[in-house]
């Protein structure tokens, strides 16, 4: 994020605040609605606008688990973290459905199915499913047929999963907050001062006790530590026109590259293939692609064939932020601690997102990040 001298003609007033939250995303609205029952005073800033970011592209699914299956968690994490990963994400889920109910927005209990592409992705699954009966998750049923019936090879079924309306969500979370929100308000830098964080934005400046970036894909730009540790991926969606119905689920597939849903007004929402051009889709570019688009429409022609002759009516992109181990980064900077961060949601923020949150608060609490504990992964500089 950078902003032109010529922007600036003139250097705004400073104006003293206690907290800044940089970014007006799902997390950011969730830490302002967090933060102003301490009766602080709270500015948002975004340098687009409300849900402007992944926030308002995604797919809205609201799943159980992490992008790993739990057997390939398990290999990566161990068996504790793996099951201290899912009883977060079950905890997450509840959270966020009770707050989309107590703002009023739409949310769903629809299930989800994790469904096979393949022999081997169907081993996986099944081994999953037994690994999480035995660790207690019993919600998750497995499917030796294809719960769909469309040709899928298995697939986990958990009734209690969802789905909802993200960027709504978002909107009344700040709305909730009554915090002070400024759009199309870039910031580009972070000077430390004896007195507090000085939070240069286009158009002002802040003089802020404490500073919480919600920036996920964006940190990067801000801020130069996070240079290697957060990786931008594109994620493409279309939605169709009102279709037939044919899906009650949350859908997830094909290892999580692609995922789908039917939306209430029976719109089919279908995104993925970032896996096909994997160099091409590490981009902050907003745009939608020939290949992708295409390879989506070929998935709904041979899974779900019945509705190609409906008219697709929007096709979009969003960014999302990728770590090395997949969990996100909570925490504060070593050379400043009064900027703390919850970033990094490897295409899982609205099943991570409340409880990083929660962590993030805990840590500003005088408490510690435990599982998202950023310095498992920035040694020196976080
Ligand atoms: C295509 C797609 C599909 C997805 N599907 C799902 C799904 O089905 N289920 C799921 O759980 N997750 C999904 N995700 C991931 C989920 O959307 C994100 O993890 C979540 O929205 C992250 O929320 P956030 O508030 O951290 O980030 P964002 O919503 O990206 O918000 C970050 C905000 O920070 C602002 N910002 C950044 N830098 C600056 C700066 N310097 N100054 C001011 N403002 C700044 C940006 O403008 C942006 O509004 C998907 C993501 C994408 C892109």
């Amino acid at each position: 994020m950078s902003v032109g001298l010529w922007q600036t003609p003139a250097e705004p007033a400073v104006e003293a605040v206690n907290t800044v939250v940089i970014g007006a995303g799902l997390i950011g609205a969730y830490l302002a609605a967090r933060l102003a029952q301490a009766n602080q005073r709270l500015v948002v800033l975004d340098a687009r606008h409300v849900a402007g970011g992944a926030s308002g592209r995604n797919g809205g699914l609201l799943l159980t688990g992490i992008a790993h299956s739990y057997a390939a968690a398990y290999q990566q994490y161990g068996h504790a973290t793996t099951r201290a990963l899912w009883q977060v994400t079950l905890r997450n889920r509840e959270a966020m459905i009770a707050t989309a109910q107590r703002l009023g927005t739409p949310v769903r209990r629809c299930g989800s199915t994790i469904l096979a592409c393949s022999d081997a992705e169907s081993e996986e699954l099944r081994e999953s499913v037994a690994l999480m009966h035995a660790d207690g998750f019993t919600d998750a049923e497995w499917h030796a047929d294809d719960p769909l019936n469309r040709g899928f090879l298995g697939g986990i079924v958990n009734a209690a999963d969802g789905a909802i309306q993200p960027a709504l969500l978002t909107a009344a979370l700040l709305r909730e907050s009554g915090a002070q929100l400024i759009s199309a308000c870039e910031v580009y830098a972070l000077e430390s001062q004896a007195n507090g964080v000085l939070v240069r934005a286009r158009d002002h400046a802040f003089l802020a006790q404490r500073v919480v970036l919600a920036t996920n894909a964006w940190t990067p730009l801000l801020l130069p530590e996070f240079a290697d540790l957060i990786v931008p991926g594109r994620g493409q969606v279309f939605a169709t026109a009102p279709a037939p119905p044919v899906l009650q689920h949350s859908a997830y597939c094909d290892y999580g590259f692609v995922y789908f849903q039917q939306t209430p007004d029976k719109r089919f929402v279908l995104g993925g293939y970032r896996n096909l051009a994997f160099e091409q889709e590490r981009t902050y570019a907003d745009q939608t692609t020939a290949l992708i688009q295409e390879q989506l429409e070929a998935f709904l022609a041979r899974y779900f064939p019945e509705l190609v002759a409906v008219p697709i009516e929007r096709r979009w992109s969003g960014t999302m932020a990728f770590t090395s181990d997949g969990l996100p980064l909570v925490g504060r900077l070593r050379r400043d601690e009064r900027i703390a961060f919850a970033v990094g949601f490897n295409g899982h923020g609205l099943g991570l997102g409340i409880m990083a949150a929660e962590e993030l608060l805990s840590e500003l609490a005088g408490g510690t990040a435990e599982l998202f504990m950023a310095r498992r992964l920035m040694g020196a500089a976080l």
